[in-house]
């Protein structure tokens, strides 16, 4: 069996880091890995892609093509994706060639709200109540056992409210369902909380780790609309985020910022889910913090000491979808407001066109 291939223990740069996966998180790494020297290859199946645009060098294949897989991981030097979604297959068969960072473990994790529910359990982290739905015996069960409302989640391939219903024991259930069609699934109990948030830590290959302050999150149609820096968030719910945050990140043995969302309720903090990658809450990061999340993603998977993640001013990210982003004049003429767009052609309804970043002194 051949060994598998270690990372060198820091990137000079020159070296090439591969991407994989062409949206606007690609676009932003490959620009933050730019600034620090690094060359860029995006591997991903779209044609003229937000990442591709930016990017040294990109790969148009698919993601379980091998030789097109084979030639990009023969031609960088550490590979990193941007969504979490990636097949597993395609990051196992990379990790016989070249490091991936974050590792296979943290997307297994992610990849199934099942399994990520009871690793974030095992750790003595606060989660939903939630049950194993396979039949609708186990949803009439799992309904009363949350007093007869619950949200209903695919384990795997939900986003943006996608695979999700919203039940009470009156609701239609057959029809729930046949909606589901045998995909596994959990029930979740319905949280009243006070308050959404997100937590970024990075972590580096020899374990040092760097939180943000928590952001505040706004959803609007099961979309993120705003984030806000920093959240509201008392003292020990702070202590409390950050020391979560970095628990997840080294029981992961992770490299690379981890996002973690949260519900805040007067009982504690309540972990949603995870993304192993960077997280649309935390674009603010860029012009709000000395170091912002795509520049640490980059220099944790490069092995360099990590940046300084602490916010020199308080900041309103709002996102801007589809038609909005016809706007940008009003807001270019405003002053401490940062636009970043993503080269998208097509102003779809919903679609992530650019994001913009207000920022007001600390
Ligand atoms: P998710 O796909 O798990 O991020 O869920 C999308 C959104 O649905 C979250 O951001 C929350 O606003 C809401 N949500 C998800 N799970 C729950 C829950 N157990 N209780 C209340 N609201 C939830």
């Amino acid at each position: 069996m051949t060994p598998k291939p270690t990372l060198p223990l820091v990137l000079s740069p020159g070296a090439c880091i591969g991407i994989v996966g062409g949206g606007q998180l690609g676009r932003m790494l490959a620009l933050a890995a730019a600034e620090l020297g690094f060359q860029t290859h995006i591997f991903c199946p779209e044609e003229n892609s937000p990442a591709t645009q930016v990017a040294t060098f990109s790969t148009q294949a698919n993601y379980d093509d091998k030789s097109a897989l084979d030639i990009f991981a023969n031609n960088v030097d550490v590979v990193t994706y941007e969504f979490e979604n990636i097949p597993v297959p395609t990051v196992a068969h990379i990790e016989t060639i070249k490091p991936v960072l974050p590792s296979a473990k943290a997307l297994e994790v992610a990849q199934d709200r099942w399994v990520e529910k009871n690793f974030m359990r095992d750790l003595d982290l606060g989660v939903a109540d939630f049950h194993d739905i396979t039949s609708g015996q186990d949803l009439r069960a799992a309904l009363d056992a949350t007093q007869g409302e619950g949200i209903l989640k695919t384990r795997r391939f939900g986003y943006d409210g996608k695979g999700q219903w919203r039940l009470r024991a009156d609701s239609d259930l057959d029809a729930t369902m046949a909606e589901l069609d045998g995909q596994p699934a959990i029930l979740e109990a319905l949280v009243p909380f006070e308050r959404e948030i997100s937590l970024l830590v990075a972590r580096n290959p020899v374990g040092d780790t760097a939180t943000y302050d928590a952001l505040e999150n706004v959803h609007k149609n099961h979309i993120l609309h705003t984030s806000t820096l920093p959240a509201t968030l008392t003292q020990p719910q702070a202590k409390a985020a950050q020391a979560m945050a970095t628990k997840i990140a080294n029981a992961l043995d992770y490299v690379g910022v981890l996002a973690i969302e949260c519900f805040v309720t007067p009982q504690g903090l309540l972990v949603n889910e995870i993304a192993p990658r960077v997280h649309n809450s935390g674009h603010l990061t860029q012009d709000a913090c000395h170091c912002g999340q795509f520049e640490q993603h980059i220099r944790a998977i490069a092995g360099w000491p990590l940046g300084d993640a602490s916010a020199h001013s308080q900041a309103v990210m709002t996102n801007l979808l589809g038609d909005e982003s016809n706007d940008w004049q009003n807001w270019a003429a405003q002053d401490a407001t940062y636009l970043h767009f993503y080269g998208k052609t097509e102003a779809k309804p919903g679609r992530k066109m650019a994001h913009v970043t207000r920022l007001t002194p600390r």
